[in-house]
């Protein structure tokens, strides 16, 4: 079962530059700050409703966000659906020919299980999958 949009994830040059707008300008106040250094990026998260903005701003040139950003230059990232069952849904999209970049779903250090879908099957926008943990 799909639930909901989590987050949408914008890859941006200059966090402070992005929460000019995102935070004074629009006024969504800010949760939390958060270095992530396995992927080598600061990130802001802007809960909205029972979903959430992420301002992702890469540290290093040479991460793969940093690539990215380098190559396709700031904007959306990637856009995150909230399952029920990752497993499920895995299956089923793997049922209509959906070409996924992750085989298998990835676990984050709070349980939530993740995986990507190749922009290639979503008409260009990257999605993510997520399946928190249970409470
Ligand atoms: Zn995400």
């Amino acid at each position: 079962m799909i639930k909901q949009i989590n987050h949408v994830a914008i890859l941006v040059e200059d966090l402070d530059a992005s929460l000019s707008f995102w935070r004074d300008a629009l006024g969504i106040p800010v949760g939390k700050t958060e270095v992530n250094p396995g992927e080598n990026v600061n990130i802001a998260f802007l809960p909205l409703g029972d979903s959430e903005i992420e301002l992702l701003e890469p540290i290093s040139a040479d991460s793969a966000l940093g690539k990215f950003l380098a190559k396709r230059g700031q904007g959306m990232h990637h856009i995150c659906v909230e399952v029920d069952d990752i497993d499920a849904t895995m299956q089923r999209l793997a049922e209509h020919g959906v070409q996924m970049i992750n085989d298998a779903p990835k676990s984050r250090e709070d349980g939530t299980r993740y995986a990507f879908v190749h922009p290639k099957s979503t008409s260009g926008v990257l999605v993510e999958l997520y399946e928190l943990p249970k409470a």
